[in-house]
């Protein structure tokens, strides 16, 4: 198992940004938001399981899941939320593990934008934590995905707040709009990680 940094932040504050900076010194990417969608993509078990109890309404034309009807019907139930939970949390701690295991590198980078808000800091070696103030998360995200400042304002307080989060870092990058050394910082902290990896071993 290689040393695992769990990259998380908040919505909007660079994660996906910072992990490509890592990927192009040679780091593999772990992404949970792509394992999310990996674990239910057509002919898999979980998509069917979903079929069964959601009904055909729950798969779009195209055979994929359509997830604005699901977050609708779990937003206003919360034992359905449950229920997927229940099906779908066993099934991304599994393929995680896979990947992670997979990475044929000294340290893997785990970007998991919930860490936090799941309880999962602890199965990573290390934690970074991509640090921007809200007013940046809020004017990025409504710049990016065109949503309303009602929308993006309810996506932060679900999310936990920028000083839990902050509390669980063992390395912070910041990630303000007028900071122009990203690639020095991730260069920084690159060294490190491969120090503390090889200490780990
Ligand atoms: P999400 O969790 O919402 O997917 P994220 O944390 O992965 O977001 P990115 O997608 O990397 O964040 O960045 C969000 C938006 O902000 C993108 O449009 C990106 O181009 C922009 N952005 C990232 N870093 C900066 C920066 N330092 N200054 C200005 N804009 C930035």
């Amino acid at each position: 198992m290689p040393y695992i940094v769990a990259l998380t932040g908040g919505i909007g504050s660079g994660k996906t940004t910072i992990a490509n900076e890592f990927a192009k010194l040679g780091v593999p990417l772990v992404d949970a938001d792509v394992i999310s969608r990996q674990v239910v993509e057509p002919n898999t078990p979980a998509l069917e399981a979903i079929r069964s109890h959601f009904g055909n309404k729950i798969i779009s034309l195209d055979g994929t899941l359509n997830r604005g009807l699901l977050r609708e019907i779990i937003f206003s139930n919360p034992d359905e939320k449950k229920w997927l939970n229940a099906l779908l949390h066993p099934l991304i701690q599994q393929e995680t593990q896979k990947q992670l295991n997979q990475a044929n590198y000294p340290y893997v980078l785990w970007v998991v934008p919930l860490l936090i808000e799941n309880n999962n800091s602890h199965l990573a070696n290390r934690v970074l934590v991509v640090d921007v103030t809200p007013e940046e998360q809020i004017q990025r995200t409504i710049k990016r995905d065109n949503i309303s400042l009602e929308q993006i304002r309810n996506i932060l307080e679900a999310q936990a707040s920028r000083e839990k989060r902050l509390s669980y870092a063992d390395d912070i990058i910041t990630n303000y709009t007028k900071d122009t050394d990203i690639q020095d910082k991730v260069a920084n902290l690159h060294k490190q990680y491969l120090t503390l990896a090889k200490i780990k071993t």
